[in-house]
């Protein structure tokens, strides 16, 4: 029986892998990807090595979570070093939990390996930081994925009246919503709000707006992309260092 890494592949620039992420790669009889790991990686593994691409779209998911899993375990059987290589941190958002609950239950051994999340790193690449002293003491970060049906809705809307920088990933379908919700909380419309579509890649691109009126900004723009809401986002005219660059 093999043993499975549940690895993060960061967010998309290739030189943000960890050294760890790599060498799993490299040591690889079969990677099991997503659609958000960047592809290059892939290059990185031994001949021979075999890809099983699980990836999901955005709103579909081409493969039921339970059969990913059911996949992963498989290849446990098989192969004697499985790589799961999933966008970003495989637990923020990345259903790692399941896979490793799932391997568990069925006494294969697995590792987390953690990888640089989105959340943190694509609002940093549009020189937006998370946390700023005098203007930020926290951050949060939410799916934006979630039921617009009030019943199911697990989302504490009315704790989001402070100033806590809110990420949310899997959001831009949901943009006009996510902005309706808090202003009626009370944000002013006025608030600072950016998508970024894309980030850490050549092709990221940053629209910056306010609650009022960000939607109309920036609801054609390429997944994927995070919304970013908070006072931080004004930093931006002085740090945007990366997509000036480009
Ligand atoms: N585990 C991942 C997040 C998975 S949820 C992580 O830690 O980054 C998928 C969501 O992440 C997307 O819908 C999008 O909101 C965000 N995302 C991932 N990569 C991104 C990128 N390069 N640019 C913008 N948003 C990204």
């Amino acid at each position: 029986m093999g043993k499975v890494y549940l690895t993060g592949a960061g967010p998309g620039d290739i030189e943000l892998l960890t050294i760890k992420a790599l060498r799993v790669v490299r040591e690889a009889d079969v990677i099991i990807y997503d659609r958000l790991a960047n592809p290059d990686i892939l290059k990185e593994a031994k001949d021979g090595c075999s890809f099983v691409y699980v990836g999901k779209a955005d709103k579909h998911h081409s493969l039921p979570q339970d059969e990913i899993n059911e996949v992963i375990y498989q290849s446990a059987l098989k192969y004697e070093n499985v790589v799961r290589l999933k966008g970003g941190d495989p637990l923020v958002f990345g259903r790692g939990g399941e896979e490793g609950i799932y391997l568990h239950e069925r006494n294969i051994k697995f590792e987390f390996i953690p990888g640089v999340t989105s959340a943190i790193a694509v609002p940093e690449y549009a020189g937006i930081p998370v946390t700023h002293r005098g203007i930020t003491v926290s951050f949060r970060v939410v799916t934006g994925h979630e039921s617009t049906n009030k019943e199911q809705s697990q989302i504490p809307w009315k704790n989001y009246k402070t100033d806590d920088t809110i990420i949310f990933l899997m959001g831009l379908h949901r943009l006009k919503y996510i902005t309706k919700k808090l202003i009626e909380i009370g944000k002013p419309t006025d608030y600072p709000v950016a998508v970024i579509s894309r980030g850490t890649t050549k092709d990221e691109k940053t629209v910056v707006g306010t609650l009022d009126n960000i939607w109309g900004l920036a609801k054609d723009l390429p997944t994927p992309a995070l919304i970013v809401v908070g006072k931080v986002v004004t930093l931006r005219e002085q740090l945007n260092w990366f997509e000036n660059e480009l």
